[in-house]
């Protein structure tokens, strides 16, 4: 497919990265992931509003500008035809020989490229087994970095316990899980951690609560225990691949019944109709 690179569309095989990006030598950089559906970018502006933050976070400028990030993705999405699927877009500091210290002549260098998917129907039906890991990350969880080593082996450790994903937390406080944000209902109330330098402001975490205000189901964004996740009536995560899947086991008890929740239900019938709606 055609990748978006160093300001060029190109064939994937024609896309040539060089050895001393700071991409690769320090995970110098950051990225987002766009859902699109019916060939639109979905939530765009809050993607990129969150780029910008995260750009902010690292002292990355974006010589580009939102706008011209914009425009990019369009048109990758367009020259590769893409209507459902994500597009990935990661920009690095740039290009220069090693060293820790910001490089003084070296531009961000910019790489994006699609991706089909179908929407993750089976999982969102049937709901998903979750281990619980210490979420042993950084303090800066809302700049969405290219580090995800701490995300990629809880979700492998995950994997390798026989389970779809694993929850996070500090000191017994739930953070979100290693690719999505976590929620939880208990007694009618929707619960998720506060969105402060501890987890990724997740785009579908503000798109949920949204159509939970707009339902009328009370939420609260406070810090929530373990054993408030095991305790809960029903559970789910929040994502961009991902939507509304709900969690029916944690560590190997059953979350309420072991069967997604009816309000779990609601908000992805919601969200299904908002994806109609944007487009
Ligand atoms: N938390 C983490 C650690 C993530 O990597 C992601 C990315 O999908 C999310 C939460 C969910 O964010 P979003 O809904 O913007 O995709």
């Amino acid at each position: 497919s055609i990748c978006w690179y160093d300001n060029a569309f190109l064939p994937e095989e024609e896309v040539r990265i060089s050895p001393y990006d700071r991409g690769y030598n320090f995970g110098d950089g950051i990225y987002e992931v766009f859902r699109v559906y019916g060939g639109r970018l979905f939530e765009a502006e809050a993607h990129f509003e969150r780029l910008r933050l995260s750009a902010e976070g690292l002292k990355l400028a974006l010589p580009w500008g939102i706008e011209g990030l914009r425009a990019a993705m369009s048109e990758l999405v367009e020259r590769n035809a893409l209507s459902e699927g994500t597009v990935y877009l990661q920009i690095t500091r740039g290009v220069a020989p090693r060293n820790h210290l910001f490089p003084a002549g070296a531009a961000p260098v910019a790489l994006a490229y699609t991706r089909e998917v179908a929407r993750p129907v089976q999982a969102m039906d049937q709901g998903i087994s979750a281990i619980t890991l210490e979420d042993i990350r950084w303090l800066h969880c809302n700049y969405k970095t290219l580090n995800l080593l701490a995300n990629v082996l809880a979700k492998q450790e995950a994997a390798e316990r026989g389970a779809a994903d694993a929850v996070l937390h500090r000191n017994s406080t739930v953070t979100e899980s290693s690719a999505s944000n976590v929620m939880i209902v208990k007694d009618g109330v929707l619960v998720t951690h506060p969105a402060n330098n501890l987890i990724l402001h997740g785009v579908t975490r503000a798109v949920t609560l949204r159509l939970a205000r707009a339902a009328e189901i009370p939420a609260e964004e406070r810090p929530f225990s373990l054993d408030e996740l095991y305790g809960a009536d029903e559970a789910f995560v929040t994502g961009t691949t991902v939507e509304i899947t709900p969690i029916v086991s944690v560590d190997g008890r059953k979350i309420g019944d072991g069967r997604p929740g009816p309000l779990t239900r609601r908000l992805q019938r919601e969200f299904s109709a908002a994806i109609g709606l944007e487009q």
